[in-house]
């Protein structure tokens, strides 16, 4: 694997900007690989999958290190509004779930105390504290579902209600009919 500098320093510009996201999603990253066994990331592309609890800076970090996208099937987003992700070893099954702890916040107050700006001393903080006073890990057990592995889409269903194909299983039957989730529990937008 490459090392903390030259990642961040990718994870910045496909992010737009250097923030203590890309230094915690940068640092979580290199950590989820190495507990679930994975030394190059590209190479092994295939071999894992990372599911992220937030859509926030450290998102963007996580998906330059690994590699993993959503178009690619091997990122899934839950939104959960938490600082954490899960990596999964696909071939060995091992997986850790790694939550940015909140304390760090706190705890960073102690590194760096000679700069003044709060925001700029917790992003050089955040560089060298010990990884225990940063992040949570925790050995998780997970299966993946086979329809959301990559590859061809399992099944194609024809919403019953308004027609729209849905691909991957996510067909909901309702009294007897198989309906796109929008159809069954309510949709986010208003048709015009
Ligand atoms: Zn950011
Ligand atoms: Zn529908």
């Amino acid at each position: 694997m490459e090392n903390f500098e030259t990642l961040l320093e990718r994870s910045t510009k496909i992010h737009g900007h250097i923030c203590a996201g890309q230094v915690i999603g940068v640092r979580m990253s290199m950590i989820g690989l190495r507990e679930i066994g994975i030394e190059d990331p590209k190479a092994q592309r295939k071999e894992f999958y990372v599911l992220v609890e937030i859509d926030r800076c450290a998102t963007d970090a996580i998906q330059t290190v690994t590699g993993c996208s959503l178009g690619k099937r091997s990122l899934k987003w839950l939104d959960y509004g938490i600082m954490a992700a899960t990596f999964v070893n696909l071939k060995s099954g091992k997986a850790v779930r790694i939550t940015a702890l909140e304390e760090s916040r706190e705890t960073s107050k102690k590194y760096c105390p000679e700069i003044g700006d709060k925001y700029k001393q917790q992003l050089e903080a955040y560089r060298i504290m010990p990884e225990e006073e940063l992040f949570k890990v925790q050995s998780v057990a997970i299966t993946v579902p086979e329809e959301d592995m990559p590859g061809r889409p399992m099944r194609r269903v024809q919403c019953e209600q308004c027609g729209d194909w849905v691909q991957d299983c996510r067909e909901v039957i309702k009294d007897g009919k198989a309906l796109c989730k929008p159809c069954a529990f309510g949709r986010y937008y208003e048709i015009m």
